[in-house]
């Protein structure tokens, strides 16, 4: 379900303005079918402007009753850092995002921000606090105006011109003919992979969220698009708390914390240089990455230099 920061009963309340701008029915039809699968609590309750830290407590989860995706996950993410989560691919990186998300309860465990369980908090409330950010950045046939928008319909003009200048993306639109008024095509099918990610992030930070979860924002892009949006990260660190996916583990080097997942299990966490001097998964994992760098190059692989 490839939508930033939005679930069934918000997209409701926007559908008017969807048919208003003309875009894909069947794809509206995709979405609102998603069942939702959380409930909103009685009396929700709402999160404070400013966020302490989020954390999973030995949570375990699984999509369904007989199968565990997660087990016994256990994180604390100081707010304001920037925290990267690697491990294989099927490891449970993206299923523990989703869960920060809610759009999934934990089985056992809990998912908290500032002490408060998710499922006592207002859906709405969340999605204002964070916003994420996946691979398949999901536009619709309408304008790139209302693409960006759509998350925001409070936002102004300047508004939308800061967070797509934040994107690297204000620039290509503004050399465009038409501009903002641009139509977007076959879901996105018109743009090239590295536009359709900087669009989909201008959207989220349109939002302002307090917390930006990045799903392999950068694995499809060009070495240049990545390049830009590990920038980006650098530059919203200090304003938002960002927790990104990545198996390029280049771009967690730099993180303040990174957790590594195997099985479903969070089995080291530290720094790059912490993680390196375990010599266990996350050595073994940039050592794979690094050594095929270095060896196109014909030069030996060295990891402990850095
Ligand atoms: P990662 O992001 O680390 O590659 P995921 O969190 O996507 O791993 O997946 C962890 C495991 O959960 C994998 O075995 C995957 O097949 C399974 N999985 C992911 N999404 C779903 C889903 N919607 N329903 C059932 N199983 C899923
Ligand atoms: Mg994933």
């Amino acid at each position: 379900f490839m939508f930033v920061g939005q679930s069934g009963s918000h997209l409701t309340a926007l559908l008017p303005h969807f048919v208003e701008s003309r875009v894909s029915f069947n794809r509206i039809g995709e979405i609102l079918d998603h069942e939702p699968e959380v409930s909103e609590p009685p009396n929700p309750a709402e999160l404070p402007k400013s966020i302490r830290s989020i954390r999973m407590e030995q949570v375990t989860f699984g999509y369904t009753e007989e199968s565990t995706q997660l087990s016994d996950v256990s994180l604390e993410i100081a707010a304001g850092s920037y925290v990267a989560f690697v491990g294989p691919s099927g490891s449970g990186k993206s299923t523990a995002l989703q869960l920060l998300s809610r759009f999934y309860d934990p089985k056992q465990g809990a998912v908290s921000i500032n002490d408060c369980d998710l499922r006592t908090v207002s859906e709405a409330s969340l999605r204002q606090t964070s916003a994420l950010v996946t691979q398949e950045a999901f536009l619709f046939n309408t304008t790139i105006r209302d693409n960006l928008l759509l998350d925001n319909t409070q936002a102004t003009e300047a508004d939308m011109v800061e967070a797509a200048k934040q994107a690297n993306i204000h620039r290509m639109i503004e050399s465009w003919p038409e501009g903002y008024d641009t139509p977007v095509y076959h879901e996105g099918g018109s743009l090239s992979g590295g536009e359709r990610q900087r669009l989909s992030l201008a959207r989220a930070l349109l939002r302002n969220p307090r917390i930006l979860l990045l799903d392999e924002v950068t694995s499809a892009l060009d070495p240049v698009t990545e390049a830009d949006i590990n920038e980006l990260i650098v530059r919203l660190r200090s304003r938002m708390t960002i927790v990104s996916v990545t198996h390029r583990l280049a771009s967690a080097m730099n993180a303040d914390h990174i957790y590594v997942f195997e099985n479903g299990r969070i089995v080291e966490s530290g720094t790059h240089q912490e993680l390196l001097r375990e010599h266990g998964l996350y050595f073994r994992l940039w050592e794979k990455q690094h050594g095929f760098h270095l060896s196109r190059d014909g030069l030996h692989a060295t990891v402990d230099g850095e």
